[in-house]
């Protein structure tokens, strides 16, 4: 039931997303060297200076927020009196100037300090500078001159790499109704407000509900001790269960009575509803407005025009294709399930949603005994970080030392990667919780690299204990890592408009979905994952664990699938007077193994609708690409020095600088497809 979340790169990337655009093919044969504008010199590295993230008062915050802002609102005037008949390089190299600084003020320094610094009144000045920026962003996005002087570089004669930047650009404007005319766009800007409104309103209604599920401490036999322990039966001898998750999972989990797992699940699925059935109505009502004013057939044309997936078609392909490789094995799966269940109820008909979660939990721990307090004493955070930086070192030959710099907290660490002597970019690692810190795992950027001028540099902003670590701890330092590496490799651009954020929206989770494979390698574990005695994790181990990742993959697939097709159906068409309950129920249960109870209207709460849009598919879609990519790896050896190279120089350096389509066609020598995926799946026994 746990929807797999994905965490954008930062929290700009909804921003960033409004003013994103087309996927075009790029021809790489013919790219020259872009030249770049002769006359017009760039400001904004001067106006951004160093990176400053440990400021001393919200003074200081508020200071470096009103300057920027100011200097981006002279940048912007005089960019968009540039005459059109300006050289289109110079035109060009403004643009990327004005985009330098408007992301830069935006979301760099201010995104930082409000998700980590310790002193709550300089979080809430940098909190007021994010909003005041996004704010300006959001009507730069809207500039008819800055759109036009784009125009015009885009019918000059410019060199293929450079007309696939400019034509995204372009498409992001277009895709905000900039080339509109007044009436069409004071329109969409008020489609804009009310999907915005929905939006707010669909997952404040999800959080919002307040629905109890009762049960005697009887019927709670098989929860753990703790979680009974926080929730103490009333004067009625009765256990108020919540909605949260921590209320609701860990139930779903070792309850062990099927009818008490049901009526939680019944409740659970319900949430949410019947208040968000008129709120999704006009949610997918505006978004279909919107993309028609736009040009579009309906929301999920719209959605997919700029990804790689491109259209609907591709997309309900590629989940049937997925489902083709994930059906046998997820049912098969499901069968062991279902079997392990008879054991202590041979009347049970069969697998509900509320029966899933208990049932792998068995299966995981009587067939594969992972045990986890075992697995915890190898991955003790020092060495763990050392061990991600001597990987880095020997995957892709740079050095990674200590940067001598301010920081906002003793916990926070900085560091310069360097290649052959050269420092190419720097990162803070910001790893452990405290009070008023952002709670989950991103990389947040502090510089787009731009070659010759600007070093890349980001922050790492995690949750991970400052001691023994979970093994899921060490996937997700690796996964945000990933993002790091693709940040910094990526920083030696000509233009900051090239930055990896600039790549199609499905593909920007699968370089960090990859490098979590290297912590299922023996060995690179036997390296650095060693106990307190300096004893190396032992290998039968690691295949324990590697055996168990597998179970239920292929049924959590199945399920992300019918999560992908609902958000798919939604938003295809045209959608009047539609039973949204139909609607869910034929697309989820075409792919999810286990329907939920009867009666209940899971897509009431299921909150990606709201962000994701049409694309939940794109978690699916980004592993199955990660998959293929992964594929060169296995060929060669995943510690292989020269095919790390070869990723290195054609997935990652580019940055988004070519469609991902095109890249991955670059490394592979052939255009990707799931057939990796494929026989990952099958690896499940
Ligand atoms: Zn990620």
């Amino acid at each position: 039931m746990e929807r797999t979340r994905i965490e954008a790169i930062s929290r700009g990337k909804t921003i960033m997303s409004m003013l994103r655009s087309f996927a075009f093919p790029l021809l790489l044969s013919g790219t020259a060297m872009p030249a770049l504008g002769a006359e017009y010199q760039p400001g904004s590295d001067r106006i951004i200076g160093a990176v400053s993230v440990a400021p001393k008062s919200a003074a200081e915050v508020a200071a470096q927020c009103d300057t920027r802002l100011d200097a981006l609102a002279s940048l912007r005037a005089r960019v968009e009196a540039m005459p059109l008949s300006t050289e289109p390089l110079d035109l060009l190299a403004a643009y990327d100037d004005l985009y330098n600084l408007a992301f830069t003020t935006a979301y760099t320094e201010p995104g930082v300090i409000k998700d980590t610094n310790p002193d709550a009144a300089i979080r809430k000045a940098a909190e007021d500078c994010f909003q005041r920026a996004s704010a300006v962003l959001v009507d730069l996005g809207m500039s008819r001159p800055i759109y036009e002087r784009l125009l015009t570089v885009g019918q000059a004669d410019i060199s293929p790499a450079l007309r696939y930047m400019v034509d995204r650009q372009l498409d992001s404007y277009r895709r905000l109704g900039v080339d509109k005319d007044a009436a069409t766009r004071a329109r969409i800007g008020e489609l804009q407000n009310g999907i915005t409104a929905a939006s707010i309103e669909f997952e404040g209604n999800i959080s919002a509900d307040t629905r109890t599920v009762t049960a005697t401490p009887e019927e709670l036999a098989g929860m753990p001790q703790d979680w009974l322990a926080a929730r103490p039966a009333g004067a009625d001898g009765l256990v108020q269960i919540g909605m949260s998750y921590p209320d609701v999972m860990p139930l779903l989990r070792y309850a062990d009575r099927a009818d008490v797992r049901k009526r939680v699940m019944t409740a659970f699925a319900d949430r949410a509803y019947p208040t968000n059935d008129a709120v999704l109505r006009r949610l997918i009502d505006d978004r279909a407005q919107f993309a028609g004013l736009l040009g579009y057939s309906d929301f999920a044309g719209y959605d997919f025009a700029n990804r790689m997936a491109e259209n609907p078609g591709r997309v309900q392909s590629f989940l049937d294709e997925i489902d083709r490789v994930a059906r046998p094995i997820g049912e098969a799966e499901a069968g062991r399930m279902l079997a392990r269940l008879h054991k202590d109820d041979p009347s049970l008909a069969s697998l509900g949603s509320w029966n899933s979660s208990y049932a792998l939990r068995l299966i995981r721990k009587e067939d594969y005994a992972v045990d986890p307090e075992q697995v915890r004493q190898y991955f003790a955070f020092d060495k763990v970080q050392a061990g991600i930086f001597d990987l880095t070192r020997d995957l892709f030959g740079v050095e990674i030392r200590p940067w001598a710099t301010e920081v906002w907290h003793p916990d926070v660490g900085a560091f310069e990667m360097v290649q052959d002597g050269s420092v190419i970019g720097r990162f803070y690692l910001d790893m452990h919780p405290r009070d008023g810190k952002f709670t989950h795992a991103q990389m947040a950027p502090l510089r787009f690299g731009i070659k010759n001028r600007v070093l890349p540099a980001a922050v790492l902003e995690l949750n991970v204990p400052n001691g023994l670590m979970e093994h899921s701890d060490v996937v997700t330092f690796l996964h945000e890592f990933g993002h790091l590496l693709h940040w910094i490799f990526a920083g030696g651009q000509d233009y900051a408009a090239q930055n990896p954020m600039e790549l199609e929206n499905d593909v920007i989770e699968a370089p960090s979905q990859l490098l979590e494979e290297w912590v299922w390698d023996y060995d690179t574990l036997k390296r650095f994952a060693t106990n307190a005695a300096g004893e190396p994790i032992p290998a039968a181990l690691v295949e324990k664990m590697n055996v168990s990742r597998r179970f239920g993959e292929a049924f959590g697939t199945m399920m992300q699938l019918g999560y992908a097709g609902a958000s798919l159906a939604f938003y295809s068409g045209v959608p009047k007077d539609r039973d949204l309950a139909a609607v869910y129920d034929a697309a989820y249960n075409r792919y999810a193994l286990a329907p939920d109870p009867e009666g209940t209207h899971g897509y009431a709460a299921f909150g990606h609708l709201t962000g994701y849009g049409a694309s939940y598919y794109t978690y699916q879609w980004s592993k199955a690409l990660s998959s293929d990519l992964l594929s060169e790896f296995r060929k060669h050896g995943l510690r292989d020095p020269a095919t790390a190279k070869r990723y290195r120089d054609l997935i990652l350096a580019p940055g988004g600088s070519a469609s991902m389509n095109q890249l991955a066609r670059n490394f592979l020598g052939r255009d990707w497809t799931v057939d990796a995926y494929r026989a990952e799946l099958q690896l499940a026994r």
